[in-house]
């Protein structure tokens, strides 16, 4: 008999394989219908040798040391600040816009205090931040709003930014400075050999048995087990009984280059009329010296694997219908960015993941649940 079934290897998965068998001492069957551990964050060397990430380029960055120093157990990391350029009237501009963009863009050679006072210029006041739209028209003005964000978040969504909610742009930062990194976190790292011999690591105990190309439905009733953790869809747990919670896919289109380097920033992104949103060139990200190179198109698709929640109001009210019933279902813990139908990054993931532990052995971490909330 094993103590738990839990649904799902990506991070929210391994992470509560490992801390319930090397913390607690519970057996553990951990299945997933793909035929490799690290869900969404699994990296292989493709036929040319280049380390890439199979479901789209993904760093890793946060601010809670404890989610750091927990997966420092399982890797060694390569310091690596992320950097993104956007390809805008033939020219490629740091995002998020910060000092350079607009003198760039403008032929301009603003201070910081004249930049500022130029967006100030631009901006558009509403009275009413309820969509995506509002958040950056009233910061950016429409010219800049029509340039970097509205035909990159209609082919992200599928959906204009006026019928997005207010929160998926809200934290869009614009900087009068020149700091050109994507993210501003305290640990910005990547794991030094990729996120599947972290995972490897990680799940590497004589309590946790693996079960791959393996479902839950099929699991269920042929292992003997306690309890369940579902990282998987909440709504296909449930048969989609209210109805399918909306995601947006994407369609990953790899080329390899018999070159070096093949682009001038690890992640170009698209903001036009072309089908993909970004171009990613995996070695910037992974460190890799090889003489070829290898670059992944994302082509946004409304059906595919499920990999974002869209955020809309409805679909939220959705969701907490599945949010009552899985609170009602005895023995059963939902997890990850699937089970709880929320875009968490990675290490929302592992503080979520690491708070459900705590719970389950008794012992609730609060600095972690902080983690997880920011
Ligand atoms: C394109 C893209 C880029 C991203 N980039 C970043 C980034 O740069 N930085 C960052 O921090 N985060 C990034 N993320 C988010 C990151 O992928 C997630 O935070 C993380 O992978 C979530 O882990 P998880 O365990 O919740 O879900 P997943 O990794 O999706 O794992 C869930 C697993 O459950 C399995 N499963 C589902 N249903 C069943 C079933 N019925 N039976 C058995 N198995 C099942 C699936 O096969 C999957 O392997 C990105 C996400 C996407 C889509």
């Amino acid at each position: 008999m094993f103590d738990y079934l839990i649904v799902g290897a990506g991070f929210a998965g391994c992470v509560l394989a490992e801390r319930l068998a090397r913390g607690s001492g519970k057996k553990v069957v951990l299945c997933d219908v793909r035929p490799h551990i690290g869900g969404n964050a699994y990296d292989h060397h493709d036929a040319a040798g280049v380390l890439v990430h199979r479901y789209g380029p993904h760093v890793f960055h946060t601010s809670s040391r404890e989610v750091f120093e927990y997966l420092s157990r399982f890797t060694e990391w390569r310091p690596y600040q992320h950097r993104v350029r956007a390809w805008v009237d033939g020219q490629l501009v740091p995002i998020p816009i910060n000092l350079d963009t607009i003198n760039q863009l403008y032929g301009l050679r603003l201070s910081a205090p004249e930049v500022e006072a130029f967006l100030a210029s631009r901006a558009v006041r509403r009275e009413q931040i309820r969509t995506s739209e509002d958040v950056i028209v009233s910061k950016v003005g429409v010219e800049l709003y029509e340039k970097f964000f509205k035909h990159y978040t209609r082919k992200q969504w599928g959906l204009d930014p006026s019928e997005l909610d207010a929160a998926v742009t809200a934290r869009v930062p614009v900087r009068s400075n020149r700091d050109d990194r994507y993210f501003t976190d305290t640990y910005q790292a990547m794991p030094l050999h990729g996120f599947t011999r972290m995972f490897e690591r990680m799940v590497d105990h004589p309590n946790i048995k693996i079960l791959l190309n393996a479902s839950f439905r099929e699991m269920q009733s042929e292992i003997p087990h306690r309890e369940v953790i579902f990282t998987g869809p909440v709504d296909a747990f449930f048969d989609h009984r209210f109805g399918k919670l909306p995601y947006r896919s994407l369609e990953f289109h790899f080329e390899t280059k018999d070159q070096e380097r093949y682009q001038d920033a690890p992640v170009i992104n698209y903001p036009n009329e072309n089908p993909y949103t970004r171009v990613t060139e995996f070695k910037y990200l992974t460190g890799q010296v090889h003489p070829k190179t290898t670059i992944v198109y994302e082509i946004p698709k409304g059906e595919g694997d499920p990999y974002y929640p869209v955020p809309r109001p409805e679909n939220a009210a959705l969701y907490r219908k599945y949010e009552e019933l899985a609170k009602e279902t005895p023995g059963v813990h939902f997890a990850g960015r699937l089970g709880t139908y929320r875009y968490y990054n990675m290490d929302q993931v592992v503080a979520q993941a690491l708070t459900l532990y705590g719970k389950l052995a008794g012992v609730p971490n609060r600095q972690l649940a902080a983690a997880k909330a920011a």
